[in-house]
């Protein structure tokens, strides 16, 4: 049996942060808020996975509240996510993430995004595809307040 699963989340952009998307640090005058390194993409493709495995979402296993997530890389978040659906006998097929930023331009570092999902994940990476776009200036996410990221995973059961 296969699933579908999808997620979303943003983030404001902060002035003192590096900037990291999709695992792969980035070059950029700031970076994005957040109780972890704020990679917005992971934790779209986190809550899509979580999702399609029936196991709730990212919250429910990396709250704001702890300690241990505090500044941590979402890398990390992303492989304990893949170990909780492999346990619930689901794996990850392929994954397509769009992430909507007026700046820096993505487009260079797309390959390495994919490839470092692909690893995480276990995947080739042409399986993993993610995509860059601007919101052409409109709205908050227009006027470089933050950035926002979708992603939506194919899981196929294991067991
Ligand atoms: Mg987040």
């Amino acid at each position: 049996m296969n699933r579908v699963g999808f997620g979303f989340d943003s983030h404001r952009f902060a002035d003192d942060r590096p900037l990291k998307l999709c695992g792969v640090p980035i070059e950029h005058d700031r970076g994005l808020s957040g109780h972890s390194d704020g990679d917005a993409p992971l934790h779209a493709l986190i809550d899509a996975m979580l999702a399609a495995s029936g196991m709730g979402d990212i919250g429910d296993y990396f709250p704001d509240t702890e300690k241990k997530w505090k500044n941590a890389d979402s890398s990390w978040m992303l492989s304990e996510a893949m170990q909780i659906v492999l346990q619930a006998g689901w794996a990850p097929v392929n994954c397509d993430l769009t992430i909507v930023t007026e700046a820096p331009k993505l487009k260079p570092q797309r390959a390495r995004m994919r490839e470092r999902i692909a690893d995480l994940l276990g995947l080739d990476s042409t399986s993993v595809s993610v995509k860059a776009k601007t919101a052409e200036g409109m709205g908050p996410i227009g006027a470089g307040e933050g950035l926002a990221a979708w992603a939506i995973v194919l899981m196929e059961e294991i067991d």
